[in-house]
């Protein structure tokens, strides 16, 4: 044999970023299929977005039932290598052999020797709001995201830690039975080398207190819609009592807002959101059969409910659960005697529209999530003019990107729902497939021709 024919075999591993439904769904497919994973999470724990759902339309299914069966087989699978707590920092090489640097953020707690008891976080006395509740809930200084949270490890917020403060308290460290935390722990960095990169980073909701509207970050009983899924889930922060945040009250009448920065050229996001007419007749049926004497008022511009069983959802809410639609746009929003004051204007009848309400509930647009742009720097994929990742082809490469070997999944592409998460997620899953496959063929045809 000669130095010429020797073949460096492309590698069989991916690393997919973003542990969301769609990276969880291409991480399981392909592991399955007897490959390699490696799979990055920002947070230190698995699930995305889905994790802080109450119910999924249309079905109404309870998400965490339909989520943790999966969380736990990811963080389980032989094949699949979880990094979570990490982020991507540095990406080298081409289809076939990538070289990626994962910066794993100090948790400053030893996870190889926790067992996840949760004493630290009982004993913690350092209460903060938890993003991950979406402001209506709080959780300790030393955290999980939430009682499923896969892999089921805590981790310190140095910015609220009263020892990193102050330097004193240490009532982690005192109660820990294992003595699994670490106060000198630093970032670790790793490397790994792969064939192919699914990027899968999802979505965020557009910051609304920037707009200054709809009263949201100034009236506390306006909150945004993962906000009122947080109070319908049993697992969140009133148990799945539906109350309002300034004063824990149940709310008797609720006023749901649609395209809230959406459709918006003039100010704001121009495209529609696509998901948000399904999730708030979601949440006015779900509000009705927590608040039986409750009235739910939803404001649009109009209703699209493209989608298998989608319109019969959006009509059931009508006129099984009397949601009350309400075609306008809303001019303000504030606070009066105790109540969030609505004023809009109903287009159909032409009249002026009043509503003293208890709690408003926003639909914001869906955003890429943060970060994707450093995202899409790294692996030099283009995004569009929102900062969603752009596939290769519309029409026939709607996974792919412009570079061999990196594919996308889920709502880094742009806002969809779960049933089209995990569709695309499959789909990225079988374009990584084929590349290993074709590997597989390639390298066995080569040593043939070798031996031979
Ligand atoms: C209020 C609301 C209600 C909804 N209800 C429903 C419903 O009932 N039914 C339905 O079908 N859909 C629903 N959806 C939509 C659903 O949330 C999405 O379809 C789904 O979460 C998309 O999954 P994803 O994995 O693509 O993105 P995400 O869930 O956003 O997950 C992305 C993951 O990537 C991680 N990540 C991001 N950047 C990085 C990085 N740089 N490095 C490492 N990790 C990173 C994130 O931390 C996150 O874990 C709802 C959405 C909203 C806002």
């Amino acid at each position: 044999m000669t130095l010429d024919e020797i073949v460096v075999p492309p590698i069989q591993r991916v690393l997919i970023i973003g542990a969301g439904i769609a990276g969880m769904q291409a991480a399981l497919d392909i592991a399955n299929a007897g490959y390699e994973v490696v799979l990055v999470e920002r947070e230190p724990s698995i699930g995305g977005r889905m994790a802080q759902l109450s119910e999924t339309f249309p079905t109404l299914d309870c998400a965490q039932c339909i989520l943790t069966p999966r969380t736990v087989e990811v963080g389980h699978h032989e094949n699949i290598r979880l990094r979570t707590y990490s982020e991507v920092e540095a990406v080298e090489g081409d289809l076939g052999d990538f070289r990626v640097r994962i910066r794993r953020h100090a948790a400053y707690v030893n996870w190889d020797i926790c067992t996840g008891c949760g004493l630290c976080q009982e004993k913690c006395p350092k209460r903060v709001v938890s993003d991950f509740e979406r402001g209506v809930g709080k959780r300790k200084a030393i955290y999980t995201l939430s009682p499923q949270a896969v892999p089921n490890k805590p981790v310190i917020d140095r910015q609220s830690c009263i020892y990193f403060e102050r330097g004193k308290c240490r009532a982690c460290e005192k109660f820990c039975p294992v003595g699994a935390i670490d106060f000198e722990q630093e970032d670790a960095v790793v490397e790994e080398r792969v064939g192919a990169i699914v990027v899968a980073t999802g979505y965020d909701l557009y910051p609304l207190s920037l707009m200054g509207e709809y009263g949201y970050g100034e009236v506390p009983d306006v909150i945004d819609g993962l906000a009122f899924e947080r109070l319908l889930s049993a697992s969140g922060p009133t148990a799945g009592q539906v109350r309002r945040p300034s004063d824990g009250k149940e709310p008797k009448e609720v006023v749901f807002i649609q395209c809230a920065g959406s459709r918006d050229p003039e100010l704001h996001m121009p495209y529609c959101s696509k998901i948000c007419c399904m999730y708030t007749a979601k949440h006015a049926m779900l509000y009705k059969h927590k608040v039986h004497d409750g009235q739910a008022y939803v404001f649009y511009i109009d209703i699209r409910s493209a989608g298998k069983r989608y319109e019969e959802f959006v009509q059931r809410a009508m006129e099984e659960e009397h949601v009350l639609y309400v075609r306008g746009k809303v001019s303000r929003v504030f606070r009066e005697n105790g109540k969030v004051m609505v004023w809009g204007t109903d287009t159909l009848s032409g009249r002026n529209v009043e509503v003293a309400a208890d709690l408003v509930v926003l639909a914001p647009a869906m955003v890429p999530k943060a970060g994707a742009g450093a995202v899409a720097e790294l692996l030099g994929l283009p995004t569009d003019e929102h900062g969603w990742f752009t596939a290769a082809e519309a029409n026939f490469q709607p996974v792919e990107t412009g570079r061999p070997g990196v594919f996308l999944a889920g709502a880094a592409v742009g806002p969809m729902d779960i049933p089209e998460t995990v569709a695309q997620a499959s789909g990225a899953a079988a374009k990584v497939l084929s590349l290993f496959a074709r590997w597989s063929s390639e390298v066995t045809v080569t040593s043939q021709v070798t031996v031979t």
